[in-house]
């Protein structure tokens, strides 16, 4: 790699421009500081957007799957990465990473697109309750995060006004309410489980809290209803960084986006031991460039974050805990279920129907503050899952007669479990020193596995399903646990850099900053010292407000 040019100086270097990216960026340039936000992806336009474009459209019609996973075996796993979007996420090929023997992990979303994973995330936004904070004090597992949930809500209050999320006020206390946009509705069959599955086991099945307007908001029209938000939106009707907290930071004037570059490094000054500043490999040029601010935040993600610090000291910096790269989590996804037919609810199939961008979401209900306890496992899962009014396509007959008999469909109703995870140390993510990727940089070796605990939860979720689904008066219910689906699909990411009161068993402190370089702040998942049952990113982002806000209290007291 060859160097180039007199690195500029900033006051902050945000690296990466997704969900936490995007935050810390806003925060800092409407505050009037200088920042650099430097990310891997490149900008994509609203013309770039597909999800109005047709399968028919595309040059393989959404057919080629075979031949994308030539470049993409990995990505191309992703539920989200289709024909329409492909060239969105990394070529696996180009950026690969290793596993440990027997224990394959499936890194998918690896974005290269301004505003990362928020281009084709699921929108599903869920608040974290004390209890899934403190989850140590409860059950005596992992460690508690050093900071409870009433610290977290004015910044949760901040974001949910911004992002705009739909949903239904429960008075969970398992799942705080936030601040809600009108919800969008149920179907008739899932009114019916939501309803049977409150009177005969009291779980409250409500509407998926979803980062789609259904009112508009700074100048972001609502959603219309057409379904695949993974392909873009030309309306700007879910959140994605891209097109909010990225644009609103650009617009101040005092952000400057470098695209296209890929962090290597964090530099550090020797003799203050204080951050300098980036360096990054250009991904189209292949030069190596180096900035310098004065201080740095990486939000490239839970797994880049940490690979960039391994790869900035021979023993990852800001590792004196000995715990970086440690407690990675994710949570078990499409590994625990059930689906049911519901013959007798009314309607009939059609084509040019809405489609509702997402689907109800069933409150944890295992190992809860005032409930049982399980004698299997510790912590719990949520289901997401949804109905759909299929068309009859395996009905028997030809001609007019099959034609008729296809149109005669019927409800379906599916539940997939959502898992918490454990954070063990020895679920981990290394430097493979002898493999690098294109741009010459180290790659990560990860190994992790599920547990006992893991794969007792997985199990569960398939007993419970059908349960709630049998008692729903679902028939034909069909359930399923796959004890050995791969982690990484969860697609969410936590740990590796975890957050903690005691600087010998973490790495980062309640804000996010490196407990050993205080002008180092990681905003990511990373973090996370645990990491509930629920998605994360409105936690990231909630995070990543309060830790922008206390880095920026603390240039002004020139602490940093
Ligand atoms: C298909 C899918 C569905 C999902 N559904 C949900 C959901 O329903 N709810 C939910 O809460 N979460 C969901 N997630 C997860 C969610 O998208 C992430 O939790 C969230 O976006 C993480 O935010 P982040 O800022 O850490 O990273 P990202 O949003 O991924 O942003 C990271 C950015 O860093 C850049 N980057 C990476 N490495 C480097 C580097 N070395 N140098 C410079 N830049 C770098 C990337 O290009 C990217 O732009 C989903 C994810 C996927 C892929
Ligand atoms: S379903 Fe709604 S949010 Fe999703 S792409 Fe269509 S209009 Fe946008």
């Amino acid at each position: 790699m060859q160097k180039l040019a007199r690195p500029q100086e900033y006051d902050a270097i945000v690296v990466g421009s997704g969900a936490s990216g995007g935050w810390a960026a806003k925060r800092m340039s409407e505050a009037g500081m200088r920042v650099a936000l430097v990310c891997a992806g490149r900008p994509l336009k609203d013309g770039d957007y597909r999800e109005h474009v047709q399968p028919y459209e595309l040059k393989y019609q959404a057919r080629a799957n075979d031949l994308l996973r030539r470049k993409q075996p990995v990505q191309k796993d992703c539920y989200a990465c289709t024909e329409h979007n492909s060239d969105w996420f990394c070529n696996d090929i180009d950026e690969p990473y290793t596993t440990e023997p027997g224990k394959p992990f499936s890194w998918q979303g690896r974005m290269r697109v301004t505003g990362g994973r928020t281009n084709v995330w699921g929108r599903h936004s869920y608040r974290y309750s004390q209890q899934d904070l403190k989850g140590y004090s409860f059950d005596g597992a992992g460690a508690d995060w050093p900071l409870d949930y009433k610290d977290l809500v004015p910044y949760y209050e901040l974001v949910e006004d911004y992002v705009g999320i739909s949903g239904m006020v429960e008075n969970h206390p398992e799942l705080p309410d936030s601040k809600f946009q009108p919800s969008m509705p149920l179907t008739c069959v899932e009114d019916k489980v939501r309803s049977a599955i409150k009177t005969k086991f009291g779980r409250t099945m409500t509407m998926g809290r979803l980062a789609n307007l259904t009112t508009p908001i700074n100048g972001r029209a609502p959603c219309h209803f057409c379904g695949p938000c993974e392909r873009g939106c030309i309306t700007h009707s879910y959140f994605n960084a891209a097109f909010t907290t990225v644009a609103d930071a650009l617009k101040t004037g005092n952000c400057t986006h470098i695209p296209n570059a890929m962090v290597y490094q964090v530099t550090m000054d020797k003799a203050t031991h204080k951050a300098r500043g980036v360096t990054y490999v250009d991904r189209i040029t292949r030069e190596t460039r180096e900035i310098r601010a004065k201080t740095v935040v990486l939000c490239a993600q839970a797994l880049e974050s940490t690979r960039i610090l391994l790869n900035s000291a021979p023993d990852g910096l800001g590792n004196s805990s000995g715990v970086l790269g440690r407690y990675l989590m994710d949570h078990m996804w499409v590994a625990g279920g059930g689906s049911g037919e519901f013959p007798d609810m009314p309607g009939k199939p059609s084509l040019n129907t809405a489609h509702r961008p997402g689907g109800p979401y069933v409150i944890r209900f295992r190992n809860t503050a005032k409930g049982e306890r399980s004698k299997d496992f510790l912590r719990g899962y949520g289901f997401q899952g949804g109905s759909q009014l299929n068309f009859a396509y395996g009905a028997p007959g030809f001609g007019q007669a099959y034609k008729d008999a296809v149109k005669d469909g019927q409800w379906r109703m599916e539940f997939s479990g959502f898992g918490e995870c454990l954070p063990y140390a020895h679920n981990r993510i290394t430097l493979n020193k002898n493999v690098t990727d294109v741009f010459g940089i180290p790659v990560l070796h990860i190994d992790m596995s599920w547990g006992d605990n893991e794969r007792a939860i997985i199990r569960d979720m398939a007993v419970s399903a059908g349960e709630m689904l049998e008692a729903s008066g679902a028939r034909n219910v069909r359930t399923f646990s796959h004890e050995d689906r791969i982690p990484g699909y969860g697609i969410h990411e936590m740990g590796s850099a975890r957050m903690g009161s005691d600087p010998k068993q973490s790495v980062l402190n309640q804000f996010q900053q490196s407990h050993d370089v205080k002008n180092l702040f990681v905003m990511d998942a990373a973090g996370f010292p645990s990491g509930a049952c629920q998605n994360p990113t409105l936690t990231i982002m909630a995070m990543a407000v309060r830790s922008t806000d206390y880095l920026m209290e603390q240039v002004k007291k020139r602490n940093l």
